[in-house]
């Protein structure tokens, strides 16, 4: 979510959709990932961008706030680099 966010923040501010963006695997080989990629159809990243984004985030967030419990889910990759670790009562 955080890529598709960045870029929807960024359409909002700047008017113009960005191009792409992409995160660094840091603790892998250090490649990019690309949110889109270079074939991507400029009309459907603006879709994805611009209405498709907000769609989820707002999907999310009421999925947060009218969620009765939140079940650990633990995971030896992904709690590793977690920033609830310490409140979590799974690990
Ligand atoms: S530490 Fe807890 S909250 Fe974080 S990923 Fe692991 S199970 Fe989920």
């Amino acid at each position: 979510m955080q890529l598709p966010l960045y870029c929807w923040l960024y359409a909002a501010t700047a008017d113009e959709v960005p191009a792409d963006a992409a995160y660094v695997e840091l603790r892998e080989s250090g490649a990019e990932r690309p949110l889109f990629g270079l074939r991507a159809d400029p009309l459907a990243r603006e879709e994805a961008v611009r209405h498709r984004t907000p769609a989820l985030l707002d999907f999310l967030l009421r999925h947060i706030v009218l969620a009765p419990a939140f079940v650990p889910h633990p995971d030896a990759r992904r709690c590793a680099y977690c920033d609830f670790r310490p409140a979590c009562g799974a690990v």
